[in-house]
């Protein structure tokens, strides 16, 4: 018999110690020296170095990667799990070589690149010597695919790239620039002539490729093969988000149940209004939905694939970006005034809710996947009716047990009082 939601002792032990360690390693670092992973002053490095050590001496860097490209290959329920705590910090994913958007690009490198891209890019990419951006969206248009331009030509041995792309996340900080064209998915150093980074926005860029010449090698996976690669590489990404959102969403969850036993109002401990209390309760049974919705989709990948688990995939991306909108305006709210404040991560958190809808593509986009790809396993019924409609139910149970009510006609009056009764009742 499957369905056991429990976690074997050994790997518990591990998620302990993540726990520890991000509590007593990681937070305070991230306190002091936010962003210090990606910092070049040696004093900082020396700082962060020691944490990593740390963390390849439990064998869990890069925790995404199979065991063969340099990860522990945990596969995605466990890394649910530990996703669960380190989502709590902000800087944890990167002291656990496990950040975004270097994460899908590794996995899409991993996936499609050539040995010798692996060795040129994969390596120091896993190592953090070399930092990534991923650049598909364009200023047009991002939900739309069709909408994008931005074009690659062969010239002699080397591609051209032209094009103007949208919200790059760190581009500007980027050695390398996962580029989307209409015709493939390049590798641009972002170095190269012609690439071009618009000073607004300053985290996620706009950048102009204005006849960017890279080496023919720089095309990753097959011609023309630009959308397959971006699915596999955001397919994973969101359900990585999702596991960090469970974390999230528990950070505010212990916030508000804290709180709501600290403050008194009229008369009472917070916490014994009906009203604080409907927020923690419907706050506790949407992670909890949550939860086991991501596990759920994080074994289906273990056990079938990313594409199998397609619909899954979708169907969690908006329904973790709904859960933190709500557990986190429920916890800002029971906060009162300091919530709206930046004194605790609610206020954050809270404002960044919105961009769960947003990045990764927008929930209207995931729903109508959802809804087309379930609507696959149905079929219009014929005539008027619904199978489920009552009547014709009844009459064609009746049909069955007509050879019964022949043998026995005391039988078929019972039947006859139940029908009665029923249409006495409509
Ligand atoms: C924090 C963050 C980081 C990001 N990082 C990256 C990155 O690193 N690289 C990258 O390439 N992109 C990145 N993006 C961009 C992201 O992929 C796009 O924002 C997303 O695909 C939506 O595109 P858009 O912003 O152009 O919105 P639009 O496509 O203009 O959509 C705007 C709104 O229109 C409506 N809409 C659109 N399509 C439909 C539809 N089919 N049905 C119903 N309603 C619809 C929805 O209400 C939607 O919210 C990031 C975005 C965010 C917020």
């Amino acid at each position: 018999m499957g369905w056991d939601f429990s976690t074997e002792p050994e790997f518990q032990e591990k998620l302990d110690w993540v726990e520890q360690f991000c509590r007593e390693e990681v937070e305070p670092l991230d306190m002091i020296f936010p962003y210090a992973v990606r910092s070049k002053d040696p004093k900082i490095k020396a700082l962060v170095k020691p944490l990593q050590d740390q963390v390849k001496a439990q064998g869990l860097w890069a925790l995404f990667l199979d065991e063969e490209l340099g990860g522990p290959g945990l596969g995605q329920l466990k890394l649910g799990l530990l996703n669960e705590i380190i989502g709590r910090y902000g800087s944890a994913p990167q002291i656990f070589g496990a950040a975004a958007p270097d994460t899908g690009n590794m996995e899409m490198l991993a996936a499609y690149g050539t040995e010798e891209q692996k060795e040129r890019w994969l390596k120091p990419m896993i190592n953090q010597e070399l930092w990534s951006a991923y650049s598909m969206t364009e200023p047009q248009g991002g939900s739309d695919p069709r909408l994008f331009k931005t074009h690659a030509i062969r010239v002699g041995d080397d591609w051209v790239i032209n094009g103007e792309k949208w919200f790059t996340s760190a581009g500007r900080a980027a050695d390398i620039i996962f580029v989307m064209c209409t015709n493939g998915m390049f590798v641009v150093p972002r170095r190269t002539p012609g690439v071009e980074i618009m000073p607004e926005p300053r985290s996620h860029n706009h950048i102009k490729y204005n006849d960017v010449r890279i080496p023919g090698d720089h095309l990753l996976g097959p011609e023309d093969g630009a959308r397959v690669l971006a699915q596999r590489r955001l397919g994973g990404g969101r359900i990585h988000h999702a596991m960090r959102t469970i974390s999230q969403c528990n950070l505010a969850f212990d916030m508000m149940c804290e709180r709501a036993l600290s403050r008194e109002s009229h008369g009472k401990i917070i916490s014994e209004h009906q009203m604080v209390q409907e927020k923690i309760a419907d706050s506790y049974a949407a992670i909890r939905m949550l939860r086991l919705f991501v596990l759920e989709t994080a074994w289906k990948i273990d056990n079938t694939s990313t594409q199998e688990a397609r619909t899954d995939i979708a169907a969690v991306k908006y329904s973790m970006a709904k859960v933190l909108r709500e557990v986190s305006f429920n916890a800002l709210h029971i906060m009162g005034s300091l919530g709206t404040t930046n004194l605790t991560p609610l206020q954050a958190m809270y404002a960044g809710a919105p961009t769960m809808g947003i990045a990764d593509g927008v929930d209207e986009v995931h729903k109508a996947t959802v809804a087309r790809n379930v609507l696959t396993h149905y079929e219009a019924h014929e005539g008027f009716w619904p199978t489920e409609y009552i009547p014709a139910k009844r009459e064609k149970a009746r049909e069955k047990f007509e050879p019964l009510f022949k043998a026995d006609e005391d039988l078929r009056k019972i039947a006859d009082g139940y029908a009665k009764y029923i249409k006495s009742r409509t």
